[in-house]
């Protein structure tokens, strides 16, 4: 299967072209040509498959020209952990994401990107540099999905003093390749450093760049897996599916856009935003327009100009109608996502955290909208809610247990190299790097 960019249709590289430079050169985002269909039998015995089968299907379906070996081999190393759905009423089910090593959703696309890279590097014989600015969870669940991957190093850039305690430490113990840079200097610095690298050509021509963020199409593929496992557990009860996605940069809700177009009986979408709606705004209007970033608690959505809108745009080919049909989208403020947690506590004894919070207030409304017996509801939980310690104990007096994955971080030493926010010393540094 080859990959056209959005800006230009008839323009098509191949898999790993697209992973390794993350990005056309015009400024679009990758497409895989089309939607491969699923057979009629994958979805008769779905229900009898696991996550990692699915997995398998549905990657050889974009994978192609990769030897079946390698795909299972990717899959069996980078989705080692479940996605279950936990069932609380004929319409709320949840489908928890966060059981990867970071406690997150991104785990999935970090960990599948890691290793496609990792498997095209290997026939370059170079080395490959991931560069990453980040101010504080995409950089650990890439730094996570690279750790110890041959040939890849990761340059992390974090902002000095402005990430978390467990951020930083998550971001900055774990040694091997991932090499931490604190900069001295905000999140915009970082941003700039890296964007400055990518088109620094003399760099470029010394040594092999990328960068890991979240329009890499390697980071949504796997991002459709789980959205077909949901269905397999949710098969037998199922009528209609409606699946609440709360979202920032709309990553994840694409990728459940492609498992429905690749065949997977989903009746509806919600877009679950926090105050920043651009999104749910266009729903509304028609009209598209970015705006600043607010802050709220579900700080991972805060999104004003959510980046695969443009994904969205060229699967529904500019016709807001046509999206309408699909997906629906809310918002909702902090207050509400608070009392949301607190209301899903004393219903049903299990803690929200501030994300899974905006999904199931998305779904919830949904579902009040359409009294519909036969639909079965069911919102992504995207983070642990240990994440987010302080937030969700405010409202839930149970005290919460830290898992022993995020706890064993906290115990660590942090290690990192302090760096300037001038380029010409970030582009020495990485120099100094490959002839090491
Ligand atoms: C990134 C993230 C989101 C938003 O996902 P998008 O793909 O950007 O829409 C939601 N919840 C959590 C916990 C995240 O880390």
């Amino acid at each position: 299967m080859k990959f056209y960019s959005t800006k230009e249709r008839a323009k098509k590289v191949s898999l790993k072209e697209a992973v390794l430079t993350g990005m056309p050169e015009d400024g679009g985002l990758y497409m895989p040509e089309e939607f491969p269909q699923l057979e009629k039998d994958f979805f008769d015995k779905i229900e009898n498959l696991s996550l990692k089968q699915i997995a398998k299907t549905v990657a050889k379906k974009f994978l192609d020209d990769i030897p079946s070996n390698i795909i299972d081999e990717i899959i069996e190393e980078a989705i080692n952990f479940d996605a279950p759905v936990k069932v609380f009423s004929q319409q709320i089910a949840v489908l928890e994401l966060f059981h990867g090593p970071t406690l997150a959703f991104k785990d999935f696309g970090a960990r599948f990107m890691s290793r496609l890279m990792a498997y095209f590097v290997r026939s370059t014989g170079k080395k490959l540099y991931v560069l990453v600015a980040t101010s504080g969870d995409t950089g650990s669940a890439v730094a996570s999905g690279f750790y110890r991957v041959p040939d890849i190093n990761v340059v992390l850039l974090y902002p000095s003093g402005k990430v978390s305690t467990i951020q930083e430490k998550q971001l900055t113990t774990m040694g091997s390749n991932i090499i931490p840079l604190e900069v001295d200097g905000n999140f915009d610095d970082c941003q700039r450093l890296v964007k400055t690298a990518f088109v620094d050509r003399d760099l470029n021509s010394k040594i092999m760049l990328t960068s890991a963020n979240s329009i890499n199409i390697a980071r949504l593929i796997p991002q459709s897996f789980y959205y077909f496992y949901a269905y397999a557990q949710l098969k037998k009860r199922s009528k209609a599916l409606v699946i609440s996605v709360p979202s920032g940069n709309l990553g994840n809700l694409t990728g459940g856009i492609i498992a429905k177009k690749m065949g997977l009986p989903v009746s509806r979408f919600i877009a679950a935003t926090n105050i920043n709606s651009t999104f749910t705004d266009y729903l509304e209007t028609g009209q598209f327009k970015p705006r600043a970033t607010i802050k709220t608690i579900s700080n991972a959505m805060d999104v004003g100009n959510p980046s695969n809108f443009e994904r969205l745009q060229d699967i529904y080919q500019h016709s807001v109608d046509d999206m309408r049909k699909d997906i629906k989208s809310f918002s909702f403020d902090d207050k509400r996502t608070m009392e949301a947690i607190a209301e899903f506590y004393e219903k049903y004894k299990y803690i929200l955290d501030p994300h899974g919070a905006v999904g199931y207030l998305g779904l919830k409304k949904f579902m009040e909208e359409n009294r519909d017996k036969n639909l079965t509801g069911v919102f992504l939980e995207t983070a642990h809610p240990a994440k987010f310690l302080d937030t969700v104990q405010s409202v839930v007096e149970e005290k919460l247990e830290i898992p022993e994955r995020l706890k064993k971080f906290l115990e660590r030493e942090k290690k990192s190299i302090k760096v300037s926010r001038e380029y010409r010393d970030f582009k020495e540094f990485l120099i100094s790097m490959e002839t090491k």
